[in-house]
């Protein structure tokens, strides 16, 4: 890896530690979930980085893709598992980490930080990929818990979240090897037992994915705000209303965009039973001893 992109990544990281320790210093029941999460987004730009997508603040059984909606009036409760996924970017070079707070005692988010510290300590240049997951799932295994079974971690690349390779939580057989310099994100979730997300609502979460002729104003507006600001990484209603767009509209104007395939969207992933999940995720870059960019 080029020097200069080594600093942006660990430039990146290091944004995104300083903001997780003063989240976690701040945070309690009572908080309004979009209080948190302007406040991160305020806070990496303040920084010199910019938001490499929405911030996801996931309360319990939502799992992934949660991101404050318009004015969202929901606030933290004392027994709330509260997972807050941010990522950073610095000239599209991505730091992707995630970190859950509860207000009471929980085993299973110390749980989860082990088995992201095992699958850590199993990164090498050479390492196959079965590797990385055995150490993650036999961690979490011992623990007494389960993972969500169809969430992964993944590789990344400049100005895109999710590359290959695909890197489960569970035991597999992926002979995929990871090489020196590759840039990594993994990303356990843990539940009481194994289980599972299906996609849910509210949708609030879009990417870019390819120009097409619009005529709608605002769909014009938001493919060339999605495509030249946002470079393809993901946007939110909440951004749009923010640059002036009304949220009518921009909920109109994207729904035509995604039938078009102009964009794609995210939708909110729900633990299919309603069990309480968390989460913690660093992005690495693999070395014979890995660096840990968001640490
Ligand atoms: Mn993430
Ligand atoms: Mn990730």
């Amino acid at each position: 890896m080029e020097k200069d992109v080594l600093e942006k990544y660990k430039k990146a990281g290091e944004i995104g530690a300083k903001i997780k320790e003063e989240v976690l210093k701040m945070i309690k029941p009572g908080m309004k979930i979009i209080d948190i999460a302007e406040y991160i987004e305020k806070r990496i730009i303040e920084l010199g980085g910019q938001p490499a997508f929405p911030v996801n603040i996931g309360i319990n059984d939502i799992t992934a893709h949660y991101t404050p909606v318009v004015d969202d009036q929901t606030f933290i409760k004392p027994e709330d598992v509260v997972k807050i996924d941010q990522g950073i970017h610095i000239d599209g070079y991505i730091a992707d980490m995630a970190y859950t707070f509860c207000s009471e005692r929980n085993e299973m988010i110390k749980a989860v930080e082990r088995a992201l510290e095992a699958g850590i300590k199993a990164v090498r240049p050479y390492v196959k990929i079965h590797e990385v997951s055995e150490a993650i799932y036999s961690e979490v295994e011992r623990s007494g818990f389960g993972v969500i079974v169809n969430l992964t971690g993944h590789g990344l690349e400049r100005y895109v979240i999710h590359d290959q390779p695909t890197i489960p939580n569970t035991r597999n057989d992926s002979q995929y090897e990871l090489k020196e310099g590759d840039v990594i994100a993994l990303e356990p979730f843990v539940c009481e037992a194994n289980g599972y997300v299906k996609e849910s609502e509210p949708v609030e979460i879009y990417s870019f994915v390819q120009p097409k002729p619009v005529r709608l104003p605002e769909a014009r507006k938001i493919l060339e705000i999605s495509s030249k600001d946002h470079m393809g990484l993901p946007f939110c209603k909440r951004w749009l209303v923010k640059r002036g767009l009304s949220i009518f509209k921009v909920s109109f104007a994207l729904r035509q965009l995604e039938m078009t395939e102009a964009v794609r969207s995210y939708p909110v992933l729900r633990e299919r039973e309603g069990k309480p999940v968390v989460q913690a995720e660093h992005t690495l870059i693999v070395m014979d001893k890995p660096l840990v960019i968001t640490k």
